[in-house]
C-alpha cells in the first residue's frame, strides 16, 4: 500500500470582526495601535529577571488597541471615515 502523506499541518485560521464593515473576516489584517509614550510619561524600566509583560496585556495608558480588517481596502475605507 503506497503511503500517502496525510500529515498536513493546518494553517491556523482565526476569525475576527472587521472594524470597518462589521463582517467576520478569516485571517484578517490585525493592526496594533500603540499609544505613543510622551516625553513626560514614564518609560517602563526594564527589570532584570522581572516578569515580562506582553504588549497586549498592558493596562491603562499603555493599553494597545487591536483593530481587525478584512483586507487593506477595508482599512483604507476606515481611514477615510476617520479623516473625512
Ligand atoms: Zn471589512
Amino acid at each position: 500500500m503506497p503511503r500517502q502523506s496525510q500529515k498536513r499541518i493546518p494553517r491556523k485560521t482565526f476569525k475576527r470582526k472587521c472594524h470597518t464593515c462589521g463582517k467576520m473576516a478569516t485571517n484578517p489584517l490585525v493592526y496594533h495601535i500603540v499609544p505613543p509614550i510622551s516625553v513626560y510619561g514614564q518609560i517602563p524600566i526594564y527589570q532584570k529577571g522581572g516578569k515580562k509583560t506582553d504588549r497586549v496585556d498592558l493596562k491603562g495608558k499603555m493599553k494597545i488597541t487591536v483593530m481587525n480588517y478584512c483586507d487593506r481596502e477595508c482599512r483604507r475605507r476606515r481611514k477615510k471615515e476617520i479623516w473625512e
